[in-house]
């Protein structure tokens, strides 16, 4: 092409007008045309945020994922007001991930861009904007207009504005440019949720003023003050602390009011010198990260024992040849130093690490571990943290100055563009499972295509692996290494199944605990050991229910009884927050006959109390833990040794480690067996080992005891061996034989509506359009879920079963295509249809 023709299609383009596409956090199958501005068309970049109109009177941030010149024909795009960014906060391998998980997911794009997002960087009319706490005007290095001066004043008095405000006060004109502006600075944040505002702290600091650091003038003023002893001493002190000669930076940083009051210095002294200009008060926002920043002695030692050096090179080789390795080892075999270990070599080769973890296994304990190893090239990913803190994270990302991150599922999300290792820890976790909103994507499935997009390796790792991934590593697709043994000197605990049903015959039972385990547990406590209790059941009494006539007390919401909370001595509906007091007769017939049927962790505390008056006994479950620090306090008071026993539900299960547990009860086993799941014998033998992964960690050799009504369940035999490969062999056996997972495809689809009628019959609908697309052994009848109404509103379920191989994409297209078929009819128009591919 000559030189002249190039020129003449730059010219061209020059004078076309530009339109972006741009992905909107919101659930709209596509994405939306805007127009660019004139003096944006040199700035706009794919992946960059922009804010834009949308709807009659909001704006909203999206972000642009495509650039070309054809405008819409249904409709005039509507101008973009403001990019946001200069360089793209979304990778390519974003754009590739988010679509991946909408498609196979069946959710939009938009609504994974919305999970995904800090909802700091998520700038609408919903919006609450703030002074960023780490934000100080003397030492911005930016200059400020007249109205952005305004601003920053109403932000210091009223804290917070809402968009509302903030577009007031430039009577709408320039909002979003003003905005901009002020987020560039580093003058302010967005939040989405007043509660979710950060505080900032803020200290009280003292400087000596100018005019005195100067040799001569200082010691005319300590002369002056030899008159003034308690002023004299304030100043020495201050120089003491400071010293301002060697190093002015320090006078800058001055000291904290603080320290003279805890010395005992007089204030008022402390005031005059304030006023006689000696002194120069001022205020700082110290740092949310200063907690982070704190020093931690680093240590990057990681020594790994032979057998865990094995499973490492067991790993290398693996990757030699799969993308995934499966690492099945027993609780306490230090999985954990194996991954860091590798972790490790991926950052010093420059690459970025991702180790996802449940959110409860996130704890102090874990982020200190891995600070002292990798310093702050970590970002913790957590959804307790701040908006603040979380795009702080996203940025170091994205910016590479973060290389590892230590997160939740949503972590799988972030902006790397150069990662190379990946791990799932305890992948056998439903909680890596989105439930609601959509997208319901599973962490642990989606980082197998997130490494595929990277090219990166992915380690899942578990004492009880999942079944899903446990196949995949007998068939072959991937890597399988095992570690049986624990770490150090830390032996399995010896496990005991309680026959409940001779106890109870022999009327060896009492308050629900057989005498035997009663005496193990006294014995324990009288050595000085600790113990884990477990029951999978919050509350006092899952149920009240009367004798007479057999009246169960249920929600008025929810098909679910209500469970007895003995504390506060009501009945509680643990589905929608439903609460009454407690009856003293029954509502149906008025008999005083109630009784409180099965037992909850209250109970169990309770009772053990009045066994133990002497030790100290905590609960841990949802009740006990909804405070911010409440679950950091009950591990530390357990872990310090001042709890003896702990109770709890699955959360005292989950990856705590304890030296001096000596005995673990399971009070309850049947309760979790007999659940009406596929996965329930599944769930229920990862659980009990779990559990029992808690005993004996250290030297102590620690003992299991299980109550059962049901002792000849072959899962106990099994289980007795920690025959966990045998139990599954058993159990796939079924999977086949009624066709679930491994061996099928599920889709889950749930209706839900407020009247009962038109659920029932728009499932009908819908089953029989599936059937006929499908086939109707693909398609199982409508049925209502074991929770039938939550809240009101009525579900029914369809479950969809494909055999592997059957072709997926195309099949998710046609279930859309039913559904939307049923709601063009006005009568189910108003029907929620919930996809649900892969449930848990
Ligand atoms: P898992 O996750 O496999 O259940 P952990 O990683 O919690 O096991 O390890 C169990 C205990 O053993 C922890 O207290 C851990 O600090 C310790 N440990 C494991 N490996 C090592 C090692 N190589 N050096 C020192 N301590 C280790
Ligand atoms: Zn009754
Ligand atoms: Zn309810």
């Amino acid at each position: 092409m000559s030189q002249l023709s190039l020129n003449t299609i730059e010219e061209d383009s020059l004078q076309k007008t530009y339109f972006v596409q741009v992905l909107l956090p919101v659930p709209i199958p596509k994405t939306f045309t805007y127009r660019v501005p004139r003096k944006y068309e040199e700035l706009i970049q794919v992946g960059i945020r922009a804010i834009v109109p949308f709807g009659q009177k909001k704006i909203i941030t999206g972000v642009i994922s495509a650039i070309h010149h054809e405008a819409p024909k249904e409709y005039e795009a509507k101008y973009i007001l403001e990019i946001l960014d200069e360089f793209p906060i979304l990778s390519q391998q974003q754009f590739k991930l988010f679509e991946w998980m909408a498609q196979y997911y069946m959710a939009t794009e938009g609504e994974v861009l919305n999970v995904g997002l800090p909802s700091g960087l998520k700038l609408s009319s919903e919006s609450k904007i703030q002074l960023n706490p780490a934000f100080q005007l003397e030492q911005s290095p930016y200059i400020f207009s007249q109205i952005e001066e305004i601003v920053i004043k109403l932000l210091k008095k009223e804290g917070l504005l809402s968009y509302q405000q903030f577009a007031e006060i430039t009577n709408g004109k320039q909002t979003s440019l003003l905005l901009k502006e002020l987020l560039k600075k580093q003058v302010i944040m967005l939040i989405e949720q007043v509660q979710e505002r950060y505080k900032p702290k803020t200290e009280k600091r003292l400087r000596l003023q100018k005019e005195w650091l100067d040799e001569a003038r200082l010691s005319e003023l300590m002369q002056n003050l030899e008159k003034k002893p308690k002023q004299l001493d304030v100043l020495l002190k201050y120089l003491q602390e400071v010293p301002v000669f060697k190093d002015v930076q320090k006078n800058e940083i001055g000291i904290a009011k603080s320290i003279f009051k805890e010395n005992q210095f007089s204030t008022s002294s402390i005031n005059t010198l304030v006023k006689n200009k000696v002194f120069e008060d001022f205020e700082v926002i110290t740092s949310r990260l200063d907690y982070l920043n704190r020093q931690v002695n680093l240590d990057h030692e990681i020594n790994l024992s032979p057998a865990q050096e094995q499973c490492k090179n067991d790993i290398n080789t693996i990757f030699t040849e799969k993308d995934v390795a499966l690492l099945h080892g027993v609780t306490g075999s230090g999985k954990t130093e194996i991954y860091l270990s590798l972790i490790r070599e991926v950052i010093d080769s420059g690459s970025q690490a991702l180790f996802l973890l449940p959110e409860i296994a996130i704890t102090t304990q874990m982020i200190q571990r891995v600070r002292k190893i990798f310093g702050d090239q970590v970002g913790i990913y957590h959804s307790k943290f701040s908006d603040a803190e979380r795009v702080e994270v996203w940025q170091g990302v994205a910016e590479g100055t973060i290389n590892f991150v230590i997160g939740v599922r949503s972590s799988i999300l972030l902006p790397f563009n150069n990662l190379s290792l990946i791990v799932v820890d305890e992948e056998h976790e439903s909680s890596y499972k989105q439930y609601d909103p959509a997208p319901r994507y599973n962490a642990r499935d989606t980082a197998v295509v997130l490494a595929n997009i990277h090219q990166a390796k992915l380690i899942l790792g578990s004492a009880t692996p999942s079944y899903e991934s446990y196949y995949n590593a007998k068939t072959g697709k991937y890597g399988l290494t095992v570690l049986s043994e624990r770490y150090g000197e830390g032996k399995m605990p010896e496990i005991e199944i309680i026959d409940m049903r001779r106890q109870k015959a022999k009327k060896l039972v009492k308050d629900d605990f057989s005498h035997s385990f009663l005496a193990a547990l006294e014995a324990e406590m009288n050595n000085g050991n600790q113990a884990i209790i477990f029951q999978n059941r919050r509350g006092y009494a899952p149920y009240l229910q009367c004798e007479t006539c057999g009246w169960i007390s249920e929600c008025e919401n929810c098909s679910v009884s209500l469970t007895y909370h003995m504390h506060q001595h009501e009945l509680k509906c643990h589905y929608c927050g439903y609460r009454q007091k407690s009856p003293s007769a029954c509502l149906n017939c008025e008999s005083t006959a109630l009784v409180m049927k099965g037992f909850g962790t209250e109970k169990i505390e309770d009772d053990l109390k009045l066994h133990f008056p002497e030790v100290k006994i905590q609960r841990m479950d949802r009740d006990t833990t909804r405070k911010k620090y409440s679950y950091q306090q009950i591990i530390e008071s357990f872990e310090s040794g001042e709890t003896q026993i702990l109770i709890g539900t699955q959360m005292v299960t989950k990856g705590l480690d304890f030296e001096n547990v000596s005995i673990v009860g399971i009070v309850d086993a049947d309760r979790m067996m007999y659940y009406p799941d596929f996965r329930a014998h599944e769930r229920t033998f990862q659980l009990m080992l779990q559990v029992s992964g808690r005993a004996g960690r250290s030297h102590k050799k620690g003992k299991v005891w299980i109550q059962s009504f049901q002792q000849d369940h072959p899962l106990f035999k099994y289980l007795l061996n920690y025959d966990y490969e045998g139990f599954y062999e058993l159990q796939l056996k079924e999977r086949h034989s009624f066709f679930y997972p491994p061996y099928c495809r599920l889709i889950k689809i749930v209706l839900k509506g407020a009247q009962a009628e038109s659920v029932r019959n728009g499932s009908k609908l819908l089953y029989e359009s599936l059937i006929t697309k499908l086939g109707f052994q693909r398609v199982l009848a409508p049925h209502e879920p074991l929770i039938s109404k939550i809240r009101n509103i009525y579900h029914m379920e369809l479950w969809v079963k494909m055999e592997k191989g059957y072709p997926l994409e195309s099949s998710k297209k046609q279930i859309k295509n039913s559904v939307d078929k049923l709601q063009e009819n006005s009568q189910f128009r108003k029907l929620r249809v919930v996809f649900d591919v892969d449930p848990q």
